[in-house]
């Protein structure tokens, strides 16, 4: 493979675990909401994992958000880049979690545990969200309130409709709990202040593998289908790890 040679041009640190890397030199064709591998040689080979490009497709920095996995090889190592710092990056970007995907509906609803807002904010920046949906709600669930990371950006988005979660303490502004509890006794719909229904919403969905399953299974009870190009239904999921 023909790796794309980026260099770091800031790595912003949120928490001791949560980074944001911007990465310059590298022209890469993408939709927003899709994945790239990004990769550094240790030891003498290359180790690559996918992320999210966070950035708009036609911002030629390229943002990548990531967590410390501490037992991982790869993300210890990028939380550590400096500015500077060579990054190596995948020419082929892939994924489905795009908006050229998905059926006219009058709601978007993009639901998210902890790094899975990447695409997110991607498709956010790139603008063409808001001509094609009366109605975007972000959904973020996270443990702690500092978690809670681009909100000064997402406040400045004046159409969207902004529903933080914490699990693990209780904070202003900020609904507690998981998000499919929330959708199954009608909380997080009363936050977006919107309903979610077949006719009306499309839904799609990217964290946690466990988050993933339970609220799509809420979904369907509520009568959502999983989206396919030959079935199209409300339900596009990418599963981060
Ligand atoms: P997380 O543990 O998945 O937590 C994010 C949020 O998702 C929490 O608020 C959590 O709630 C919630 N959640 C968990 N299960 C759920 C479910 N079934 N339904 C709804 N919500 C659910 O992610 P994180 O805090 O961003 O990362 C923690 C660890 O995850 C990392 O240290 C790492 O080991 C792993 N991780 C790995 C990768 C990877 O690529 N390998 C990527 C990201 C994260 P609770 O507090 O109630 O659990």
């Amino acid at each position: 493979m023909n790796w794309l040679a980026g260099r770091v041009i800031e790595n912003r640190h949120w928490t001791d675990a949560l980074f944001s890397l911007r990465v310059e030199g590298v022209g890469l064709s993408f939709e927003a909401g899709q994945f790239v591998r990004i990769a550094l040689d240790i030891d003498g080979e290359r180790v690559a994992r996918p992320f999210s490009m966070v950035n708009a497709p036609d911002d030629p920095v390229l943002e990548f958000y990531g967590i410390v996995v501490p037992e991982g090889p790869l993300s210890p190592r990028l939380a550590q880049l400096k500015a500077g710092d060579a990054l190596h990056v995948a020419p082929n970007p892939a994924g489905f979690l795009v908006l050229s995907e998905l059926p006219d509906a009058e709601s978007l609803w993009l639901m998210s545990t902890g790094t899975g807002i990447a695409p997110f904010i991607s498709i956010l920046r790139a603008g063409a969200v808001w001509k094609r949906f009366r109605n975007v709600v972000l959904v973020h669930g996270v443990r702690h309130a500092r978690e809670l990371v681009y909100q000064e950006e997402l406040k400045s988005f004046r159409s969207l409709r902004y529903v933080p979660f914490v699990t693990r303490e209780t904070a202003p502004r900020v609904l507690q709990g998981r998000i499919p509890a929330a959708l199954r006794d009608g909380r997080l719909e009363a936050a977006a202040g919107l309903p979610i229904a077949p006719e009306s919403s499309q839904i799609m969905l990217c964290g946690n593998p466990e988050m993933l399953k339970d609220t799509q299974a809420v979904l369907i009870e509520r009568g959502l289908r999983k989206h396919r190009r030959r079935a199209p239904g409300q339900i596009t999921v990418e599963s981060f790890w």
